[in-house]
């Protein structure tokens, strides 16, 4: 049998960015764990680069300004670009609720403000479309974007660099646990098994990679090595693959995988309206739930079809997504998008909950298991917040001046203590 003190199951941006902190607190012999650390089918990879505090959630407002600040102070390494989010509302119910937030919002500093349909008129060209329709909107100039493969590389390389050994192609399989003795109804984690799986190619040509995390287990004939490795410290990042590794311990999970597609969109310089100029602008989270920004001369969007089947389904619908989905709500709203052509799009995960936040803290009636996933389409900009609280959690036995306890997977069994956040998108 092996032994590690930590073993981190998931690497990606939060697998990561724990690793990073826990390192950096003193925390040695911390090993992760992860089938694709390229990340191919990984939830951090397909990201739409959005970094926000602006949510109406404290607990969200609080890590994910956090993790602002921590790319604010990194802006080079990371592609930092605070270029704000301006998010339109046709609806005067949403509104209210929106302009209520602020208050909250405020607290934390992060100076958002009320724009009529006018203003949003002048202030941004682009939007020449069916203005009466809107009733307002909100601009939050700290927030922005940010490169999700940089972050990722930044936390590993940290980490690395402190000794963190990171196992690619390794599986995470089963669990082990035993009762604590004289502790009734507690366990711990006393070894996780792990498969290193063979043949599979860099871009995952042969699906190999694809069908395990699809159908969550390894064909014997794939299996390299099986190692048995027991650790003082286990950790649940596996993002929507989190509630597979749940039912392994008994822990009934409340996320569910659901797809989530983005385009990119060509939009040619002589098709702008007057006064655009595309590259100026930041995030835009339409009415319609439509949202996009500029992308490398291109134009990024996003939409989540609503009511969308979970499973772990990694197909992108293609130029169908573009046409019947985004075009109709991008030509809506911005003349200059009339003539706008699919480039091409891709899908990912989001591990969502009932409440759309995440799942972070010590898994109850386990001793020695944390987790932290589930952060639905927030998982890049809560990454520094969260690890940071939670390594702290795991290595001082309590929360600092950050405390995560609202984020625990017990708030699910009393509808009063869930963290219902509304502005996903
Ligand atoms: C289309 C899309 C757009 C998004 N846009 C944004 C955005 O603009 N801003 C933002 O902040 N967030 C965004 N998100 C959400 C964000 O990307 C995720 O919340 C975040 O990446 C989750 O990171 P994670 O580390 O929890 O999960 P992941 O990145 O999915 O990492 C989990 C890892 O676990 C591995 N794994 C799974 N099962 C096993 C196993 N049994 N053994 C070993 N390894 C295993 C996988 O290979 C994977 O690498 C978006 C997500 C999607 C899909």
């Amino acid at each position: 049998m092996e032994r590690v003190n930590v073993l981190i199951a998931g690497g990606g941006v939060i697998g990561s960015a724990l690793a990073c902190c826990l390192a950096k607190r003193g925390v040695a012999d911390i090993r992760v764990v992860d089938l694709d650390l390229a990340g191919i089918y990984a939830s951090s990879a397909p990201n739409a680069c959005g970094a926000r505090a602006t949510w109406w959630q404290p607990i969200n407002i609080e890590t994910c300004s956090a993790t602002l600040d921590f790319f604010r102070a990194h802006r080079d390494v990371f592609a930092f670009d605070e270029v704000g989010y301006l998010w339109l509302y046709d609806d005067p119910f949403l509104y209210a609720r929106a302009r209520e937030r602020i208050a909250v919002q405020e607290q934390a500093g992060l100076g958002v403000s009320l724009w009529t349909p006018e203003e949003v008129a002048h202030r941004v060209p682009l939007i020449d479309r069916r203005l009466d329709e809107l009733v307002g909107a909100t601009w939050s100039p700290h927030d922005g974007l940010v490169n999700p493969n940089a972050v990722c590389r930044y936390f590993r390389s940290e980490a690395e660099a402190l000794g963190v050994v990171f196992s690619n192609r390794h599986y995470v399989d089963g669990v082990v646990t035993e009762r604590v003795p004289g502790l009734t109804g507690l366990r711990r984690i006393r070894a996780v098994d792990v498969v290193e799986v063979d043949g599979a190619d860099a871009a995952d040509e042969s699906g190999l990679l694809r069908e395990i995390l699809t159908t969550h287990r390894v064909a014997s004939e794939r299996i390299l090595r099986e190692t048995r490795v027991s650790c003082e410290v286990v950790l649940n990042c596996l993002g929507a693959w989190s509630p597979i590794f749940s039912a392994k311990i008994g822990v009934s999970d409340v996320s569910e995988a659901v797809r989530r597609q983005i385009c990119l969109v060509d939009v040619r310089e002589e098709d702008l309206a007057d006064g655009v100029d595309l590259g100026s602008l930041g995030m835009i989270v339409d009415a319609s739930d439509l949202y996009f920004h500029p992308e490398a001369g291109r134009l990024l969007a996003g939409y989540a079809i609503p009511d969308e089947a979970p499973g772990f389904d990694f197909e992108y619908d293609g130029e169908a997504y573009f046409e019947e989905i985004v075009w109709p709500r991008l030509a809506y709203r911005c003349s200059s998008f009339e003539r706008g052509k699919h480039v091409r799009g891709w899908s990912g995960l989001h591990a969502v909950t009932p409440d759309r936040s995440g799942i972070a803290g010590l898994v109850p009636g386990l001793a020695n298991l944390f987790e932290a996933h589930s952060f639905t389409g927030r998982g890049v900009m809560q990454s520094f917040g969260v690890a940071s609280a939670l390594s702290e959690r795991i290595v001082e036995g309590r929360y600092g001046a950050c405390d995560l306890s609202p984020l625990s997977r017990d708030r699910f069994e009393d509808r009063d203590r869930w963290v219902c956040e509304a502005l996903h998108i």
